[in-house]
């Protein structure tokens, strides 16, 4: 990896608790940003668009992409498969943007050993009433798939102690801001300082 690399951001929540909302908040803000579009086998619901919020696959061209070696992580979440491409996360860091991957705890278990340098954030709703509230206001899953989430929705959660940071979708602006936050303070580390600002320092140190 080179040292101007980008930093890898993984974001975990149970389903309905507003990360692809508060993801797409970040990248309006944030142009050094870049988010994953994830392979999956679900149906695409209504207003989705194929290569955008996912690239839409069928089960057999997904086992094909993973015997290919093409997924840096792959998991099974609410009977589907999900995964994110390898190569294209590569590049982004390479490029120097920051990459956020929207993955479930069992992707970011496997991100995690393989890129231990990943900054790991989960994000919790205020209350499981909000939660259910969220889901059924997104309109897009029936009331079966929606009790099916609720349940997975404990033991996602009960992952929280393996991220570094957790953030409460109460207040959304709030919310918003306390992410945005975080990615400012992460490009002010001294190790990506020295880099970026190898200048200045270099100006600031020497004699008159
Ligand atoms: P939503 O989170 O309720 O909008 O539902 P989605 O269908 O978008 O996502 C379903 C689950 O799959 C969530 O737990 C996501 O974090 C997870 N997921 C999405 N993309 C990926 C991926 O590329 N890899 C892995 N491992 N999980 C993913
Ligand atoms: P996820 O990607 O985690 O499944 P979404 O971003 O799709 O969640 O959000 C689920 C629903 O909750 C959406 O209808 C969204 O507009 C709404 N939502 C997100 N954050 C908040 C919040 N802080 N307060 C109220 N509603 C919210
Ligand atoms: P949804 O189907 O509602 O869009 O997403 C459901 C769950 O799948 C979310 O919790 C989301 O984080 C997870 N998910 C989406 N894409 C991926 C992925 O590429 N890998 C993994 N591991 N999980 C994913």
């Amino acid at each position: 990896m080179n040292q101007l690399a980008g930093t890898l951001y993984i974001l975990s929540a149970p389903s309905g608790a507003g990360k692809t909302s508060l993801v797409k908040a970040l990248l309006q803000q944030d142009e050094q940003v870049v988010v994953s579009v994830s392979h999956t086998t679900r149906d695409m619901r209504p207003g989705e668009q194929d290569g955008v919020d996912y690239n839409f696959v069928t089960m057999d061209a997904f086992n094909a992409l993973i015997e290919q070696g093409q997924f840096l992580e792959y998991a099974e979440v609410f009977g589907n498969k999900y995964g994110t491409s390898q190569q294209w996360v590569k590049e982004q860091l390479a490029a120097g943007r920051d990459v956020i991957l929207e993955i479930d705890w069992q992707g970011a278990e496997q991100v995690r050993h393989l890129m231990p340098e990943a900054v790991t954030v989960f994000i919790l709703p205020p209350s499981r009433a909000a939660l259910r509230e969220r889901l059924n206001a997104r309109g897009q899953d029936s009331e079966a798939v929606i009790d099916g989430r609720m349940a997975e929705a404990t033991s996602e959660m009960s992952h929280y102690p393996e991220y570094d940071y957790l953030l409460i979708n109460d207040d959304f602006e709030t919310a918003l801001q306390q992410l945005a936050s975080l990615f400012s303070a992460r490009r002010l580390r001294q190790s990506a300082q020295q880099l970026k600002q190898a200048g200045l320092l270099e100006q600031l140190l020497s004699e008159d």
